[in-house]
């Protein structure tokens, strides 16, 4: 159980899910972004989805970390699972990566806890999510801070708020894979 008040580092996948979750859990925490994201092909898209995020700091506003880099580690993390169905082990694979650098990061900047807007989307299993925080935070020496944000209508509220703030909102989740019709 974390203290109302604590420092979260929260990882963001895109700014539609973070225009819900990062202010949900403002309400209990001292929250601060964390975008690492070498999943996202091409590089185009990457940067279109980094500068919406910078959009939706702005309007909010939050503290934001940015890492680039990663992209070798990614390649390395998901081989042989490319015709993995969405939600599969390349997805856990991806996620995995993505927060185990967010736990890494919390630590060296002697924050205690992290989480993510993972779970905004219904396209995300909350229970794989959860677990592989878990994991990576025991590692890491970090607590993982769980939560399903699709619940209370998070998706919903997702759609409503990047709306409002004119947010780009992809349709599609972000490797090249998930780009096949
Ligand atoms: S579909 Fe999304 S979560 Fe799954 S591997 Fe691709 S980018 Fe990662």
């Amino acid at each position: 159980m974390l203290p109302e008040g604590e420092s979260v580092l929260v990882h963001i996948c895109c700014a539609p899910d973070a225009s819900y979750g990062i202010p949900a859990m403002s309400k209990r925490f001292r929250v601060s972004g964390f975008f690492f994201n070498p999943n996202i092909w091409p590089g185009q898209e990457h940067d279109r989805r980094l500068q919406a995020t910078r959009q939706l700091q702005d309007a909010l506003p939050f503290v934001l970390t940015v890492v680039g880099g990663g992209e070798e580690e990614w390649e390395q993390a998901t081989r042989g699972m490319e015709d993995e169905p969405e939600r599969g082990r390349r997805c856990e694979a991806c996620i995995r990566m993505r927060l185990a650098r967010t736990a890494r990061e919390a630590k060296s900047i002697n924050i205690p806890a992290f989480s993510t807007v993972l779970t905004v989307s219904p396209k995300k299993d909350a229970a794989m999510v959860n677990r592989a925080g878990r994991e990576e935070g025991e590692k890491a020496g970090v607590f993982f801070l769980e939560a399903d944000m699709k619940k209370n209508d998070g998706f919903l509220k997702s759609v409503e708020t990047a709306k409002r703030f004119g947010i780009y909102r992809q349709n599609y989740c972000g490797c090249r894979y998930s780009l096949r019709p």
